[in-house]
């Protein structure tokens, strides 16, 4: 359970090191002509790119309100940084290939394939399925609490972490919706919304892991473990939009998280004596495992599956037997508390 955490912090890690590192590919001298030729008029060799087309002065041509809006003017000159830079890479590769050489990555990512417009399509249908998976898991969680186990008097579920694993649900979802669009295409936006998304669900998962394992039960603690974290994760978020985005400093954190969440899961893991916490060794050992992909990078096959595509497809059924695990808790926990009103 505590590597579950690991692997969300990687997630973040991970795609700190993709698109930051110089890469082999960017430095190249070629790539880069290539590069500076194709922003300039708007082609590599035979291939024109219709985003590249802005008139002398930067702005663009002619054309409706909303073609001459600022917001489309970046898409548009997003989309023609993007197009240049791969099709300049996949000439690259192509000379490259000829000459014996193997592949290289460019702007830390390597050369992908692109599908259907898609930058790197296994990991976007990898996040898809993880979306689902969180998605399954909450709803079988949810109509358990609400339709299958027995209710108070008033009406709630006797669980006593129902809200808290609502919000996990919902963040989870949010984190996996991002990283596939992030993994769709990879610009500026895409990747703040992927990054704080992961930040957001790593400080929550946190808190969750401290009121879970403690079984604090009372408002009062509970507000005092998740105020000042709350306070730090929304702070460090805005810090990194509104200031500065600071990589180093953002791993730092995730790596802080990420070991205090390894701790409290452990020990709780190690002390309990809940009857589901073989699923949690499943998920600890099955983490571990996973992060090795993440560790041993290798190019794509095929332009398409690499590590970290390989490594969002790990976490798939280890989501599964994580809600599994949640359920389990919550019909645990319901059953206790049954006994005692008995
Ligand atoms: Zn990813």
């Amino acid at each position: 359970m505590a590597s579950y955490y690991w692997i969300i912090c990687f997630l973040v890690l991970s795609c700190l090191f993709r698109v930051y590192e110089a890469s082999a590919g960017d430095s190249d001298p070629l790539y880069r002509a290539c590069l500076g030729e194709c922003e300039k008029t708007g082609c590599v060799g035979e291939r024109c790119f219709s985003h590249c087309k802005f008139s002398s002065d930067g702005s663009t041509l002619d054309g409706p309100w909303y073609m001459q809006e600022p917001l489309y003017l970046r898409w548009k000159q997003w989309s023609c940084q993007s197009d240049c830079r791969y099709h300049c890479m996949l000439d690259r590769e192509k000379e490259r290939a000829e000459l014996g050489q193997g592949p290289v990555k460019y702007h830390g990512k390597w050369p992908f394939q692109r599908l259907y417009g898609f930058q790197e399509p296994v990991s976007v249908a990898f996040s898809a399925l993880n979306l689902a998976m969180h998605f399954h898991g909450w709803l079988s969680f949810f109509t358990l609490l609400y339709y299958k186990l027995p209710l108070k008097p008033d009406k709630r579920p006797f669980y006593e972490y129902v809200g808290l694993w609502n919000i996990y649900g919902f963040l989870s979802m949010s984190a996996w919706f991002w990283s596939a669009v992030f993994h769709s295409r990879d610009i500026n936006l895409t990747e703040k919304l992927d990054y704080f998304s992961a930040v957001a669900l790593l400080g929550y998962s946190l808190i969750l892991a401290i009121i879970r394992s403690f079984g604090l039960r009372d408002e009062a603690s509970r507000v005092m473990v998740a105020a000042p974290l709350i306070a730090f994760t929304t702070t460090h978020i805005m810090y990194l939009n509104n200031y500065k985005m600071d990589y180093g400093w953002n791993m730092t954190v995730c790596v802080v998280m990420g070991i205090a969440q390894l701790l409290t899961w452990s020990i709780w893991a190690a002390v309990t004596r809940h009857p589901s916490r073989w699923k949690l060794w499943v998920v600890v050992v099955g983490g571990g495992l996973a992060m090795l992909l993440e560790i041993f990078d290798f190019a794509p096959y095929l332009g398409l599956v690499d590590a970290h595509a390989l490594w969002h497809a790990s976490t798939i059924p280890l989501t599964y037997i994580w809600w599994s695990f949640i359920k389990d808790d919550a019909e645990y926990r319901t059953s206790n508390l049954l006994k005692k009103v008995k």
